[in-house]
């Protein structure tokens, strides 16, 4: 049976994310095609993450070696342009993250495998694939197909998929053989590197309060922040209120700011733009609070209020802390 390939990615013993977003898609598209999903693993005693792979894989192919410990693009390169070549996957599903931008181009050129990058959503259909990725900044989605080949590779979008969580299965894990490391470049691992934050990490929010041009003036901004503290949330905005300088930026949801998914997402005075939602309709929940019926966030929101948010925050922050 033909097999889809979702090439794992961790960093410093945790699975990113992004992992189960593409096990996600690449278990939807195996079951519209009747193939198989395989967890591709390279790294250094990787027993947990394997774990975890096996819940929603039907296989688990791990290649363990020191080199692999961290990622670094010449071994991963050498590693998997092996390992596709000898067992021709259908696809190759790889994270559009800074890892996997830099490692899918020239393993696409290695493997003669046809590249579609950023995809926000992927279709096969016997021979053929499809993907949409954006275009101009987000002002454009852009549906291509890839050439025929045997094997397509993708970098999915973060944030466009629902987490695959565990899906009941318990795949079994084959040892793949280190290689002889070839056609290295002489790139070395040093130290990962956390950027300072000098605001709070909305990505890692698990309720978002966020504001839109709705908000009018930012003296009413305290009261927004007043309701958040309240629920126990985050402030986020959309971009006019970014670029207005009412919030800072590292606080922007959308296309040109920061892709989240919490669990609870209200939108206050946020018409609900393409941009907008391309950064939070995967939330788990969302509640949009808008005095236009027709806006586009009812179109994403699980509730929504019609009515003026200057007048229902108020309340509802009162609520809460009486509750
Ligand atoms: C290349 C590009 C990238 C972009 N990237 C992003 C991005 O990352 N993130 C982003 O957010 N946008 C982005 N945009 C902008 C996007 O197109 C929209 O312009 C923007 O999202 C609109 O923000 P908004 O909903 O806050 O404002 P508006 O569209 O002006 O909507 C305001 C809403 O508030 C409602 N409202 C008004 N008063 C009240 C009130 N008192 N109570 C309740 N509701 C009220 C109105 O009915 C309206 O629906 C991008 C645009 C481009 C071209």
């Amino acid at each position: 049976m033909e097999n889809i390939f979702v090439i794992a990615e961790h960093r410093q013993g945790e699975i990113r994310d992004i992992t189960f977003e593409m096990l996600n898609l690449g278990n939807s598209l195996a079951k519209e095609n009747d193939m198989t999903v395989t967890s591709v693993l390279l790294g250094k005693d990787t027993g947990d993450i394997q774990e975890k792979l096996q819940k929603a894989s039907d296989r688990v192919l791990v290649m363990d070696a020191p080199e692999l410990a961290d990622y670094n693009a010449d071994y991963y390169l050498a590693a998997l342009e092996g390992i596709i070549k000898e067992k021709t996957p259908r696809l190759v599903l790889i994270g559009h993250t800074s890892a996997g931008m830099d490692l899918a181009p020239p393993l696409s050129v290695r493997t003669g495998a046809p590249l579609a990058t950023d995809c926000m959503d992927v279709r096969l259909t016997g021979d053929t694939l499809e993907a949409t990725r954006q275009v101009f900044g987000g002002k454009i989605n852009a549906e291509l197909s890839l050439k025929p080949s045997a094997t397509y590779m993708v970098t999915v979008r973060p944030g466009c998929f629902p987490d695959a969580g565990d899906l009941g299965k318990s795949a079994e894990t084959d040892t793949i053989p280190v290689p002889e490391w070839t056609n290295l470049r002489g790139r070395h691992f040093l130290e990962y590197l956390t950027s300072e934050t000098e605001d709070v990490d909305i990505a890692a929010a698990d309720i978002l309060v966020s504001v839109g041009r709705g908000i009018g003036k930012p003296e009413n901004i305290p009261m927004v922040e007043e309701f958040a503290t309240a629920i126990g949330a985050t402030v986020s905005c959309s971009r006019p209120v970014a670029d207005k300088e009412w919030l800072p930026k590292s606080r922007q949801v959308g296309v040109s700011g920061k892709t989240v998914k919490p669990k609870i997402y209200i939108a206050l005075g946020i018409s609900g733009a393409f941009q907008h939602q391309a950064g939070m309709k995967n939330a788990d929940t969302i509640i949009a609070v808008n005095t236009d019926a027709a806006a586009p966030i009812f179109s994403v929101a699980h509730y929504g209020i019609v009515g003026d948010l200057l007048q229902v925050i108020p309340v509802l922050t009162e609520k809460f802390k009486n509750a």
